[in-house]
């Protein structure tokens, strides 16, 4: 069975790695001319992700890569008052794996590119559906057939806008935005987050030890949606620059770097709430289905572990793709659920709207700095939820491929 997954970065990878394991053919597209280098950012893989990764055999590699952030400093008042604090009190998961995204793709690529047909540089221009497959016309490549096509193309997916239709019809917009920028790692900063916090902004800086740099981030409320075409650079920085005018610390430093970064990234922070993630032959996975928003709500492991759940329940339904994508999101409903409820809870907590809960904030900080261990979780209510939520999805074991034989369920063609 041919599959064609539009995007290279989590879900794609993970999704054709599964997928060639279990039989298919998978194709996937990505969009950029090869894999990313410059920018991004850290990402968390939580206990079940970090099970499948393991599964996948690319734990050593993974865990050869991790940033590395042990300890995280909170400043308010422009600086002069700091908190700090050991992560490990803040991911209270004994199997929490923190990465750079990009060196993430390039794991899952390295252990995909032999078994996997990679077509860099392209864009999947029309779809159309039949009953026996999908005519995929591309930007470049000649036309081809597939029996499936998955949509693993992120929050601003391609494909979930080709079947189903514009985003804002999905997308809820949550109150705030995110910037991150490349920045000389002038604070020298290896195993050690900072980040200051105002009411209505939060601006932090880290570096990771596969880095020569550092990454600026930026998250700042709004409680309309502000006006600027994605493609906008400039004025996405004048935005930036605006929402942290007169914010002490190092913010003005890092905002004098917005002329020179070679990698820039500026987004609101939006929710995608879809009824289903599938139509005929074809669904989607990962944040192009169901992000709970970018840096508030552990979208790499939902990627991670939805490509894994999607690839099993397929093997599972012996091709049969109407039975496999209705069990894929019976799988996946609840955590999605969940995952939304304390992404909005994180978004608050990263972004205090008032003095009152900055002040909140930064005290819950330090005295998970300063308590013995046993007693930080219950003040770290919001980050303990996250992490219940994310280590705890139940991902059942798919059968192998010997095991589809031996069970009698007709392998996919
Ligand atoms: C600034 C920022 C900070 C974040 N912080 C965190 C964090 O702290 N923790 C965490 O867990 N997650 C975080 N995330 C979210 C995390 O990056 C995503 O959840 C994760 O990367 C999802 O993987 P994905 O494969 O579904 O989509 P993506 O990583 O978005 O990948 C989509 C891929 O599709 C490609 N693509 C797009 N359009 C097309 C097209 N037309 N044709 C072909 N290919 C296409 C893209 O180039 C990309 O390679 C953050 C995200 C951002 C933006």
């Amino acid at each position: 069975m041919r599959v064609l997954i539009s995007g290279a970065s989590i879900a794609g990878p993970v999704l054709a790695y599964w997928l060639a394991r279990y039989g298919y053919r998978p194709t996937v597209v990505e969009r950029a001319p090869a894999l990313r280098k410059a920018g991004g950012h850290a990402v968390d893989l939580f206990r079940p992700a970090v099970d499948i990764v393991e599964r996948m055999g690319v734990l050593p590699a993974v865990r050869d890569r991790r940033t590395g952030t042990e300890r995280l400093t909170m400043l308010v008042d422009g600086g002069r008052k700091r908190a700090h604090v050991d992560l490990d009190r803040v991911f209270t998961s004994d199997r929490h794996v923190e990465i750079m995204r990009d060196d993430l793709s390039e794991i899952f690529y390295d252990a995909t590119r032999d078994d996997v047909e990679y077509l860099f540089g392209d864009s999947i221009a029309t779809l159309e559906q039949d009953a026996d497959g999908v005519e995929v016309t591309f930007e470049h490549a000649p036309p081809r057939r597939f029996d499936l096509v998955i949509g693993a193309d992120g929050l601003h997916s391609n494909v979930r806008r080709l079947v189903f239709g514009e985003e804002r019809r999905f997308s809820a917009f949550i109150g705030a935005y995110l910037a991150v920028a490349t920045v000389p790692n002038h604070l020298d900063l290896s195993d050690h987050v900072m980040m200051a916090v105002a009411p209505g902004r939060m601006a932090a800086c880290y570096s990771a030890r596969s880095m020569d740099d550092a990454r600026a981030l930026f998250l700042f409320r709004s409680d309309h949606e502000l006006d600027y075409h994605h493609r906008d650079v400039p004025r996405q920085k004048e935005l930036l620059r605006a929402a942290f005018a007169g914010m002490g610390w190092e913010v003005p430093r890092l905002l004098d770097e917005l002329d020179r970064t070679p990698a820039f990234y500026f987004d609101s922070i939006t929710q995608l709430r879809m009824d289903t993630w599938s139509r005929g032959r074809v669904s989607l996975v990962g944040d192009a289905g169901y992000s709970p928003g970018p840096a508030v709500g552990g979208s790499t492991s939902m990627a991670v572990i939805g490509a894994y759940v999607l690839a099993g329940e397929l093997a599972a339904a012996g091709g049969d793709h109407e039975r496999a994508f209705r069990a894929y999101e019976r799988e996946m409903a609840g955590y999605v659920r969940r995952a939304r409820e304390v992404a909005m809870g994180a978004a608050k907590w990263l972004v205090p709207g008032t003095r009152f809960q900055t002040w909140a904030s930064f005290r819950g900080t330090w005295l998970m700095g300063k308590l013995p261990k046993r007693v930080t979780g219950a003040l770290n209510t919001v980050t303990s939820k996250a992490v219940r939520v994310h280590d705890t999805v139940p991902v059942k074991d798919y059968p192998s491929m010997s095991g589809i034989a031996r069970s009698g369920v007709r392998p996919p063609r």
